[in-house]
């Protein structure tokens, strides 16, 4: 069975302070769907936003951020839970920081857990434990996160569920005429050299972090796909009946 990590972005899982618990309930029933056919681990950012919606504290102070995140992260947690129990299936926490990945003994012990659960259909769900990650061990953003996951956890496929249908030639947000790209197989170094560009109060990511997820996996022979979190039809399409109409394809060129 084919292995892939979803991974859903801060700016899907909220809208105006709240929970977008309609594009929760959306993504959890996607994934339910995916389960029959694939194993699959989600990367959920969104905690310190769902602290949000509980207590208002400033979040450009570390320690309130930290708190939030604490509060925020079982929240999350509990929403995705209710619903994957009510459709027949569990939920399994996992909290990484990036120093996981540094050595092959905690990377086999992460790695073993995930194994157990997805043998017994268990969803993990995994995001960066930033209540306690210090600074220079932290990824920062769950794009490359989730990158690293793929890789380390024997996945075929990264897909990130983005505020933005594909990856363009511009920023679509601010170029009318910005073109998507369809296929990409690799990715210009300047291109990853260009600042972060998160558009979210919340977000740590904005396209460069994606960028960098995506060259960390072509380098290493695997593939990302990139489309909206907000409407699945083209995720749906690509993962369920092997059809690419939308969405970024970054794969390498040996796997066309
Ligand atoms: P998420 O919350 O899903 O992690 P972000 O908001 O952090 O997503 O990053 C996606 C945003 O990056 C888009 O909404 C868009 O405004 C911006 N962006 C900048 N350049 C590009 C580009 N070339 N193609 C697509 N999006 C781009």
């Amino acid at each position: 069975m084919k292995r892939v990590v979803i991974k859903v972005g801060t700016h899907v899982l909220t809208e105006q302070n709240r929970l977008a618990r309609d594009r929760i309930m959306n993504l959890i029933s996607f994934i339910v769907e995916l389960m029959k056919r694939y194993e699959v681990i989600l990367v959920s950012s969104g905690a310190v936003a769902a602290g949000y919606t509980k207590i208002k504290l400033n979040k450009q102070m570390v320690e309130n951020k930290q708190t939030l995140c604490a509060v925020g992260q079982p929240y999350l947690m509990s929403v995705y839970q209710k619903k994957l129990e009510r459709l027949g299936f569990l939920a399994g926490q996992v909290l990484l920081t990036a120093d996981d990945f540094d050595s092959r003994k905690r990377t086999q012990n992460a790695k073993r857990a995930i194994e157990t659960m997805l043998k017994y259909k268990i969803l993990p769900i995994i995001n960066e434990n930033d209540t306690t990650a210090i600074e220079e061990l932290v990824f920062g953003d769950n794009d490359q996160l989730s990158a690293h996951a793929t890789y380390y956890f024997d996945a075929d496929l990264l897909v990130i569920l983005s505020d933005i249908d594909g990856y363009y030639d511009k920023d679509p947000k601010k170029n009318e005429d910005a073109k998507i790209l369809k296929v990409v197989n690799e990715i210009d170094n300047k291109d990853l050299e260009d600042e972060c560009s998160p558009n979210h109060a919340f977000a740590t990511g904005g396209i460069v972090t994606k960028l960098k997820a995506a060259d960390f996996l072509l380098k290493r022979g695997r593939s990302m796909f990139l489309s909206s979190g907000f409407d699945l039809k083209d995720a749906r399409s690509f993962l369920l009946e092997g059809k690419h109409f939308g969405g970024t394809l970054f794969t390498p060129k040996e796997n066309l």
